[in-house]
């Protein structure tokens, strides 16, 4: 494990105390310790990078196995399926800790969260609006021609 020293990769390397609660030979997921709800839990690569895109193909894979492993174990004490699965993707998406983590929170009935929509509130309920097939068509184009 490389790179540079992060708040995560002192918790992985057992330097600062977590609430573990799931770990694989790449990752480390543990509770959050300032939770959007009960359960809320991070999962961690032991590599320290700031984007998903910095992971390997194996890192990748690992990851999510990861998410899904804390699911299972967050499944059982929460009596649910049901998960908002989160990454703030670097500092203008919301990262803090630059250190790829994948916030993993369980919903519940009437558990008082929202949906990723809650991100933009100013925007159309989804279904209340026409799609804008034309915009999206032309978008399309250019981020298609741009990556050509
Ligand atoms: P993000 O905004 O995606 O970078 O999320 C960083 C998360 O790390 C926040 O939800 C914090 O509450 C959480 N956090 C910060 N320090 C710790 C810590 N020592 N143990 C567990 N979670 C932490």
């Amino acid at each position: 494990m490389g790179g540079p020293i992060t708040l995560f990769s002192k918790i992985i390397k057992g330097e600062i105390p977590c609430f573990e609660i799931a770990k694989g030979d790449t990752w480390l997921a543990f509770l959050d310790i300032n939770p959007r709800r009960a359960g809320h839990t991070l999962v961690v690569p032991h590599e320290p990078v700031r984007y998903l895109a910095e992971l390997s193909t194996n890192q990748l894979a690992d990851l999510w196995q990861g998410v899904v492993k804390t699911q299972t174990k967050l499944s059982a004490y929460f009596n649910t399926s049901d998960f908002l699965i989160g990454i703030h993707d670097g500092s203008l998406a919301g990262q803090e800790v630059p250190h790829v983590h994948v916030h993993v929170i369980p919903r519940t009935e009437n558990d008082g969260g929202r949906t990723l929509l809650a991100c933009w509130p100013n925007t159309p309920s989804i279904g209340s609006t026409e799609p804008d097939f034309t915009t999206l068509a032309s978008l399309q184009n250019e981020i298609l021609l741009t990556n050509k």
